[in-house]
């Protein structure tokens, strides 16, 4: 089998358009649409879409927090380990990766509380901020109105999510967030905008939505962009006693 590169169909689809402006056919043959270098990469999934594929960095294995998460000022993050995760100590402040990401597939397993506390935005309240900026919200939905665009599976004042698939307080849930960074003009505005694709317990929440800016708790996020790089994965300190576990992701 003859084995045709990107350059070699790129000259095809040259050929092509001369040959469709000339109005002469050009007479094609199934090899020559195919492509076979380079060879695609071969990853090795885990058990379940729940495991680390083989590409992964595993953020936090449920043990030690240290090794990729500083706190705000990047010493020791004051979050409590035990028992396979990571909890939210009321008053340490956010936690962030030591390695910055931009375009990533970001694997992360969360648990608000048993014990109800607090309603609307004060039960169970955490986030996930992508590069630092972009806050997918966590927070007990369940049977817990608060507004639509607040709600777990949010972009926090931003999107509402497509439906609403929480879990009860204290049962495990996860995120898959396919994120693609935004691109910026020279002057600083977005080229392309940020855009997030998320699954909630692998159910579609969020498709491909593309960002008006980073996150603003008041106004209106358009007036507020800054051109920036990779940046780090922050988990947010609201208070609440959240849970994570099981934090991976893939450089895409
Ligand atoms: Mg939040």
């Amino acid at each position: 089998m003859k084995k045709i590169s990107f350059l070699a169909l790129t000259f095809l689809a040259i050929a092509s358009t001369i040959s469709a402006q000339t109005k002469q056919p050009m007479e094609m043959k199934p090899e020559m649409t195919e492509i076979w270098e380079p060879e695609v990469p071969v990853v090795t999934p885990g058990r379940t879409a729940a495991d680390a594929p083989s590409d992964a960095i595993i953020l936090f294995d449920g043990n030690d927090l240290s090794k990729e998460w500083t706190n705000a000022e990047g010493g020791l993050p004051g979050w409590k380990v035990a028992d396979g995760c990571v909890t939210v100590v009321k008053g340490a402040g956010i936690i962030k990766t030591k390695k910055l990401f931009d375009d990533c597939q970001l694997h992360i397993e969360w648990r608000t509380p048993a014990k109800v506390e607090g309603e609307s935005q004060g039960r169970g309240n955490s986030g996930i901020f992508m590069q630092e900026r972009y806050e997918v919200q966590v927070l007990d939905s369940y049977n817990n109105r608060t507004y639509r665009n607040g709600q777990a599976g949010s972009i926090y004042k931003q999107y509402a999510p497509l439906v609403n698939v929480c879990k009860a307080p204290g049962e495990w849930q996860s995120y898959d967030i396919i994120y693609t960074a935004p691109r910026f003009n020279n002057d600083g505005t977005y080229f392309t905008r940020p855009a997030i694709t998320i699954l909630q317990n692998g159910v579609l929440i969020q498709n491909h939505v593309e960002l008006r800016g980073p996150t603003q708790y008041i106004g209106i996020p358009e007036y507020f962009v800054e051109k920036h790089g990779a940046a780090a994965i922050v988990l947010q300190d609201h208070g609440n006693p959240v849970s994570f576990r099981n934090i991976w992701i893939r450089k895409l």
